[in-house]
């Protein structure tokens, strides 16, 4: 990822659901980003000092979710997850003419047109890259899209191809209220994906979400039960219930140092 820091300016922002909020980022920033056709390009957005006595910034990752090249923007949609942590809340009440810097974009996908279909899956924190994969897939892609949600009203339009059958799945309750009964193991994502027909061919995966649903049951799902080979599966999680980014970065370390102990790093 470039590690240049870029710092833009907010231009708008809009409220897509109760728990969505886009904020636009324009200025002379736009110029100096570096973008791919990657569709799942993430930046690390700098809150406070970027160069802090200890060399740790903080920062917090956020999907390009749309990229404006006529208006030189860049949207975000950030999860609002009650008063918890640092860009959910800053993102609720941000105004126009605020800088904002961050890192990036780094970025690992795009829909491949070589496939047979595609499988998506996520949460509302993967959903911007999910969209932004569904809006970069040419017409004729087949597959399957879930997409876990508090409710009906958290539910956004996308574009998609006709063959991609997508399926809003309702939990219930906000990301910021799971429990032990619908998170993880059992989050009702992972029975979707899970109970899904596999069709014959070869698919491309694309998972993101709570990092224990998708790090600790459904990768081992694609890659090992089903037998996707890593270069057809961007599978990670994108937050941890219970840890700010730095703790879930903390996770993310353990989990691999653990798989790579075991001999069963995926
Ligand atoms: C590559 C990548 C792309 C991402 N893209 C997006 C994106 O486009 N939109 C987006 O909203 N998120 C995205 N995320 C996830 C986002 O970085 C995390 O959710 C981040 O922790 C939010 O920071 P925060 O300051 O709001 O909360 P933090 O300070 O990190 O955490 C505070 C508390 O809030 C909880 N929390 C964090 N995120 C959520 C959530 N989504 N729902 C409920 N509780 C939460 C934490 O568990 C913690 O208890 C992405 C992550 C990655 C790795």
């Amino acid at each position: 990822m470039a590690r240049k820091l870029n710092t833009m300016t907010v231009q708008r922002s809009k409220r897509l659901t109760d728990h969505m909020v886009r904020v636009f980022l324009g200025g002379a920033g736009f110029d100096e980003l570096e973008l791919t056709e990657d569709t799942d390009m993430y930046v690390k957005l700098v809150f406070g000092d970027p160069e802090p006595a200890d060399g740790r910034p903080t920062l917090r990752t956020y999907t390009i979710r749309a990229v404006d090249r006529e208006k030189k923007e860049i949207a975000l949609d950030f999860v609002v997850h009650g008063d918890a942590g640092l860009a959910g809340p800053w993102a609720r009440s941000v105004q126009p003419g605020e800088e904002v810097r961050f890192l990036g974009p780094g970025s690992g996908y795009r829909p491949n047109p070589e496939v047979d279909w595609h499988l998506l899956a996520c949460d509302e924190a993967g959903l911007p890259a999910v969209a932004a994969a569904l809006a970069g897939m040419p017409a004729d892609a087949k597959g399957t899209a879930f997409i876990e949600v508090a409710g009906p009203a958290d539910e956004l339009p996308l574009d998609a191809p006709a063959g991609i059958d997508v399926t809003w799945i309702h939990r219930g309750v906000a990301s910021d209220e799971l429990t032990d009964d619908n998170a993880g193991d059992n989050a009702p994502l992972v029975t979707a994906v899970r109970a899904a027909e596999w069709p014959a061919g070869r698919p491309q995966v694309f998972i993101h979400g709570e990092a224990a649903a998708v790090m600790h049951n459904l990768r081992r799902y694609v890659r090992k039960d089903r037998g996707v080979p890593a270069a057809d599966a961007s599978i990670s999680g994108y937050w941890r219930r219970g840890r700010t980014e730095e703790g879930f970065r903390e996770w993310k370390a353990d989990l691999r140092e653990a798989e790579a102990a075991a001999g069963s790093a995926l």
